[in-house]
């Protein structure tokens, strides 16, 4: 096709220019003299995106999936009791893996469209007296569905239950793009992968680990080599790798990290909310309702957007990839078919995706869905423009300095 082809899918994420370029470089020796000099800032810098004084950061050739392994595998015993809840694809593969490591899952299943339910979290943690719960999993945005949870909430039920269970939180397509505090918010494990808000391709397992979970890692009883987080520390503690590490995605992670810095974490996060709102408006315009049930579950970093009865967002995803060259996002398994998703984070602003709101609005059209042409993206318009919030404001200020 002409023209460029545009990706609207909650990862992998459109990869900025600058951050492409930097991957773009002749193969380096990775036991090169001056490698530290490069990996422990970047490693340093790291924790200001996780928030953290304390914790550890890991990198690990693996995309997120791989992060969820490492994180159980490097703290977790074979039966240890983990609490977690079910609300969408990602929730229950992060159960499906904890069970393929003969761990205890003790599984809330919640509907899909809600959250961590804090109030069923508090109950079981209390009434766990003994402390058979060894780990809380929470996933910070579950992608499937567009819900974003309160982690802090998970971290409050935990210390009001005195309960010492350790927190697991998947923040892939959450972390870099959405608020997240390690420190703040008590996370032992906290996940990330290279391709939603790193704007990187995939094959970083991004992550960071609390001083707890170092040291529930030197005897934790579950069998790990290649994920082993005590082989990475006595590497990365001089700045290198236990294996040949893929160095050009690092060289890209160093990029990405310097721009979300310069954007400043703060802005990076308003952006993202502001982006979504507009995003919201043009679902409400069209009357089609979202999959998230409450704007207290809205994700800041992917909308799911729910089709009337009777129309098939498979073939609305069709049309859209082959008449008008966007990606949009599939609904994935219980949502498959009736709901279709459009991802806003990493590398995006407001004319990408009304260019995106515009396509969905042709392919909407064209499968018979009744709405009005025009109607979604002149509602975004509108709310970019300004009229609704502060964040234009901070755009024109910042143009203005560079
Ligand atoms: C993308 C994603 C993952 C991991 O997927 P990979 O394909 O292994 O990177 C895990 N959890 C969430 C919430 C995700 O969005």
């Amino acid at each position: 096709m002409q023209g460029t082809r545009s990706l609207f899918v909650p990862g992998p994420t459109n990869v900025p220019e600058d951050v492409r370029k930097a991957i773009d470089v002749p193969m380096e020796d990775h036991r090169a003299p001056d490698l530290p000099a490069f990996t422990l800032p970047l490693f340093a810098d790291l924790k200001k995106i996780f928030k953290t004084d304390t914790g550890r950061v890991f990198l690990f050739p693996a995309s997120g999936t791989g992060g969820w392994e490492a994180a159980i595998t490097n703290t977790l015993r074979p039966g240890d009791k983990v609490l977690a809840s079910r609300f969408g694809q990602f929730s229950h593969l992060w159960i499906d893996l904890c069970q393929r490591h003969s761990l205890n899952v003790e599984i809330v299943d919640v509907d899909w469209g809600e959250g961590v339910p804090l109030d069923i979290y508090a109950e079981r943690l209390k009434a766990d007296k003994d402390h058979k719960i060894k780990a809380v999993l929470v996933t910070q945005n579950e992608t499937a569905t567009g819900v974003q949870s309160d982690v802090s909430g998970v971290r409050t039920a935990l210390d009001d239950a005195g309960h010492p269970a350790m927190l697991y939180v998947d923040g892939v397509s959450s972390i870099a793009s959405v608020d997240f505090r390690m420190d703040e918010w008590g996370v032992d494990l906290a996940v990330s992968g290279s391709q939603k808000g790193f704007m990187l391709p995939a094959g970083l397992a991004i992550m960071c680990a609390s001083e707890k979970a170092l040291e529930a890692s030197k005897s934790a009883g579950l069998a790990r080599c290649y994920f082993d987080f005590q082989d990475m520390i006595q590497t990365n503690d001089s700045g290198y790798f236990p294996y040949t590490p893929p160095m050009t995605l690092i060289r890209g992670l160093r990029c990405s990290v310097d721009r979300l810095l310069d954007e400043g974490l703060e802005n990076v996060f308003a952006r993202h909310h502001y982006l979504a709102e507009g995003v919201r408006k043009a679902a409400d315009a069209w009357s089609l309702r979202l999959c998230a049930k409450e704007p207290k579950w809205y994700s800041d970093t992917v909308s799911a957007i729910c089709l009337p009865d009777g129309y098939d967002s498979g073939e609305l995803l069709a049309r859209a990839y082959h008449r008008y060259g966007i990606s949009l996002g599939a609904g994935l398994s219980k949502v498959a078919g009736r709901v279709f998703r459009i991802g806003h984070l990493g590398d995006m602003n407001e004319v990408m995706l009304l260019s995106a709101l515009a396509g969905t609005e042709m392919a909407l059209r064209d499968l018979g869905v009744p709405i009005v042409a025009g109607s979604g993206v002149a509602a975004a318009q509108e709310y970019y423009r300004g009229a609704a919030n502060g964040y234009s404001d901070l755009l024109i200020t910042r143009a203005a300095a560079e």
